[in-house]
């Protein structure tokens, strides 16, 4: 396979270098220095009190009166991070999670937002990545969403991938993957950015840059980003076992669309 230099063998959880443990903290102040500054500098509200929406960060309430920002100023959230809280709010709170917390969720490389919004509607859930190590997220196991070869038949309730596959050649093998470790009638969560989207039934289409997302990558300077036309990627759910409902949301912050599949395991 041509790029299975990035197939890395499974590891031990966790070697966090020095340097490493200076970054966290560091990165922490950063952030806390943003979000105080956001407080400060929030722009007045309009005459009726009301923040306008059409631009308010909906993670920590930051209101941009120029522009669509993509990083929000306040909480350094993406938009993808801040889409995913609309479709928590407007479908999956009541969907999926109405009646209660879900036994078994696995999460695949979650953000922040994903993490908050997430860890309290399971009672049990695994954190996975391939390249990237999380802490103080629970359980954390090292795994290629290509064959999830850690997970057993059937393990999860749920599984959620944000901007993962898109960075997967074999996303039909990752997608059957996923099918192979939820059980019947559980549900699976992706997300492609739209730049990764492609119209119609385009086939996948691979090229290779520099990372954009971190310093995780065994080689920076060669990523693999993955496009799918819209249909192609439907295709290959249904294909798989899934029933997939396309929800297409526009981020208010930025101005972004982005579009979320919600798919059942039939
Ligand atoms: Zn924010």
């Amino acid at each position: 396979m041509a790029f299975d230099t990035h197939f890395v063998s499974l590891e031990p959880v966790a070697r966090m270098s020095t340097a490493r443990h200076l970054v966290m903290p560091i990165k922490r102040l950063i952030a806390a220095a943003r979000t105080l500054n956001a407080r400060i500098w929030r722009p007045a509200r309009n005459a009726t009190g009301a923040a306008p929406d059409s631009a308010a960060c909906n993670v920590c309430g930051f209101v941009a009166i120029d522009g669509h920002p993509r990083l929000c100023p306040g909480c350094g959230t993406n938009e993808r991070q801040r889409s995913f809280k609309q479709l928590f709010s407007q479908k999956l709170d009541r969907e999926v999670f109405g009646r209660g917390p879900l036994p078994d969720a696995l999460l695949l490389s979650p953000g922040t937002v994903e993490r908050s919004l997430l860890f309290p509607k399971f009672r049990h859930h695994v954190v996975s990545s391939l390249h990237q190590t999380y802490h103080k997220v629970g359980r954390f196991v090292r795994a290629d969403v290509r064959d999830l070869a850690p997970f057993a038949n059937g393990s999860f309730d749920y599984v959620q991938a944000c901007n993962v596959l898109d960075y997967v050649p074999e996303m039909q093998r990752a997608i059957e993957a996923v099918h192979r470790v939820i059980r019947a009638n559980g549900v699976f969560v992706l997300l492609i950015p739209e730049y990764n989207l492609a119209k119609g039934d385009a086939p996948i289409a691979v090229s290779l840059r520099a990372s954009v997302t971190g310093n995780y990558w065994p080689d920076q300077t060669s990523v693999p980003r993955v496009r799918v036309g819209r249909q192609t990627l439907a295709a290959m759910l249904k294909q798989s076992g899934f029933e997939p409902e396309e929800v297409r949301l526009t981020e208010p912050l930025s101005g972004l669309h982005c579009t979320w599949w919600i798919c059942r395991r039939k």
